[in-house]
């Protein structure tokens, strides 16, 4: 029997989450609309308000409501440091670990040459123009310990050599082609710690 176009509709919608296939994403459709039609009006609102209100910081990239993020602002924040990661979601993690109080910068993801990503596309420029601000005496590369994540910490280290700042990579407690999203927060909290420079 084929589904009503609307209810195949939100299952193919349901499958832009990641880890969601076809059965998953058919699973989750029939579940909210039999037994927690509450549940999915929340969803859909939840998601069209934060769709409307969440852009990036115009200084760090990490999500915001406002112009520049409550993080950036805030004076607790130590300038001269700057912990360099690939996603809000990683940023979210290096907080969890309540090891770290500096300030971030978000890339737009990892150099992936092959799939055309390079140094622009991810905001190394910007990232170039904030580190030497005269501020920041430290910079610490968090980017995620796979081969792109690993190539882009060195691009990192390698543009900003030689100008007077220390830049450092966190440590290896994080496994060999680890994700720091799926890391718990107290082997994060070492290889912050453990960091090394580059
Ligand atoms: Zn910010």
């Amino acid at each position: 029997m084929k589904s009503p176009s609307s209810l195949q509709e939100l299952i193919d919608a349901l499958r832009c989450l990641p880890g969601v296939g076809p059965r998953a994403a058919q699973r989750m459709a029939y579940h909210l609309l039999q037994y927690d039609r509450a549940g999915a009006q929340r969803l859909g609102l939840a998601l069209g308000n934060a769709l409307q209100r969440i852009r990036r910081c115009s200084l760090c990239n990490t999500f915001s409501e406002e112009d520049v993020c409550a993080l950036c602002l805030s004076p607790k924040r130590d300038q001269a440091q700057l912990c360099v990661v690939e996603t809000p979601a990683d940023l979210l993690m290096m907080e969890q670990t309540l090891a770290y109080g500096g300030r971030y910068f978000v890339l737009m993801g990892r150099l992936a040459p092959l799939d055309g990503i390079g140094p622009r596309e991810i905001g190394l420029d910007v990232l170039r123009t904030r580190a030497l601000d005269g501020v920041v005496k430290e910079v610490i590369v968090a980017t995620n310990f796979t081969n792109e994540g690993e190539a882009t910490a060195h691009y990192v280290g390698e543009l900003l050599h030689g100008h007077g700042i220390k830049v450092s990579r966190i440590a290896r407690g994080i496994p060999v082609g680890g994700e720091l999203e799926f890391v718990d927060a107290g082997t994060l909290a070492q290889a912050l710690v453990e960091r090394r420079e580059v």
